[in-house]
């Protein structure tokens, strides 16, 4: 099915680069997400920062109980754009001027320390919203992601035992509905049951007297190879030892290869043995995660390098000397004005993309279930421009 819908992408003739999403496998990912809430009575929330192209939220609203935001922007998207179902946030600082503001979008408020929910969480229970804390339960279950490891040492995010046993006053517990963590990455759910052992054992005690546990994202639920009976397990343990609403918030798993970026050879240069492919799209750009993180995308019809007869290595065409997707085999040689299919695009790359360099932001489409296209967004220089200064415009 998937290598279909690929074959179709290639030769769609849509103008490049481009992000495509594609809907059937947004509700293939759905259905999973649904099936799982129906049969644990948990909630699963789309964090927003992973994917916030909200002209597909009504595909994925039917699946979910709502959104996680990381701020107040994301916070109003999502209640402007899945209206009617929960707007949860969590940031690891409120800022005063915008606190009010976020009190309109936001029903549940997770604070990342006890001197935000002193500062905040009366204002907060006022206004009628549910408010959490978000713990640090000091179990680093990830191996040489640092960048993605909340629970290293001298991390801001959570409130370990010994803070809480420091600051949380009886007054600023007697605010909390529920508690927070978010510690995985991409991960599977032997992960998360480690993690929870450690919540159990450093914040059970707090566990009894709360109404919810949000367990936070980073669980690849949609993955092939993902145990979701073991991810069910750990959802009914909660239950029913604590008597907790369990939520769940991932970002990925919801749109997990439900995208591509579509793009076009511009040139191909030899220096030595490198043979690279300039491409119109940016790693530095447009995927920025294939250089932070850093990883490399899989890409339709190719192999690893050397793997098949002819090797390339992707590149963007700006000035960064690394802005490199990564080295790829193809079965014949690639020529300019060739297509190339980049997979697991949806998620991390709408969101984070920029204009460094002054380069165009890709169109992004959705192909539909019915096999059509849909223009859900096209930039020009304007977008650029604006970025840069508005001055004319606002003053
Ligand atoms: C990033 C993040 C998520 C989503 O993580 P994924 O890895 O995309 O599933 C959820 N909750 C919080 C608090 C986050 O910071």
């Amino acid at each position: 099915m998937t290598k279909q819908i690929q074959e179709r992408l290639i030769s769609s003739s849509l103008p490049t680069p481009c992000y495509i999403l594609d809907e059937e496998k947004l509700i293939a990912n759905g259905i999973i997400l649904k099936e799982l809430q129906s049969q644990t009575g948990c909630k699963i929330l789309l964090a927003q920062k992973a994917f916030s192209n909200y002209g597909l939220y009504p595909v994925l609203a039917p699946y979910l109980a709502g959104t996680e935001a990381s701020g107040l922007y994301e916070a109003r998207l999502g209640a402007e754009e899945m209206s009617g179902k929960e707007c949860h946030v969590f940031c690891a600082a409120y800022r005063e001027e915008e606190f009010e503001e976020l009190l309109r979008y936001a029903d549940h408020i997770v604070f990342n320390s006890p001197s935000q929910l002193r500062k905040f969480g009366a204002l907060a229970k006022s206004a009628g919203k549910e408010v959490g804390i978000r713990i640090n339960p000091e179990c680093s279950t990830q191996e040489g992601h640092g960048l993605y490891d909340p629970c290293a040492p001298g991390s801001r995010l959570g409130t370990t035992r010994e803070q809480w046993q420091n600051e949380m006053t009886p007054e600023l517990v007697s605010l909390l509905d529920g508690i927070h963590f978010h510690t995985l990455c991409e991960q599977n759910s032997d992960a998360l049951e480690q993690t929870l052992c450690s919540v159990e054992e450093k914040f059970g005690f707090i566990l009894h007297s709360v109404k919810w546990l949000n367990m936070g994202g980073g669980h690849h639920i949609t993955r092939a190879d993902y145990d979701i009976e073991r991810l069910k397990s750990c959802i009914r343990h909660m239950q029913s030892v604590y008597h907790l609403e369990i939520y769940l918030e991932p970002g990925e798993a919801v749109a997990l290869n439900a995208g591509y970026l579509l793009t076009r050879v511009l040139d191909i240069v030899k220096n030595n043995d490198v043979s690279t492919a300039i491409l119109d799209m940016s790693a530095a750009c447009h995927t920025p995660d294939v250089l932070e993180m850093p990883y490399r995308p899989p890409l339709f019809l190719s192999g690893e390098a050397k793997e098949k007869a002819y090797t390339y290595r992707l590149a963007g065409p700006t000035c960064l000397a690394g802005d490199v997707v990564g080295d790829y085999s193809f079965d014949a040689p690639l020529k300019e004005g060739d297509f190339l299919l980049l997979e697991d695009m949806a998620i991390y790359s709408t969101c984070k993309n920029n204009t460094f360099n002054g380069m165009p932001l890709p169109d992004i489409w959705a192909a539909k279930k019915d096999q059509s296209y849909e223009l859900l967004a096209r930039f020009g220089y304007e977008d650029f421009k604006y970025r840069l200064g508005r001055k004319k415009i606002l003053f």
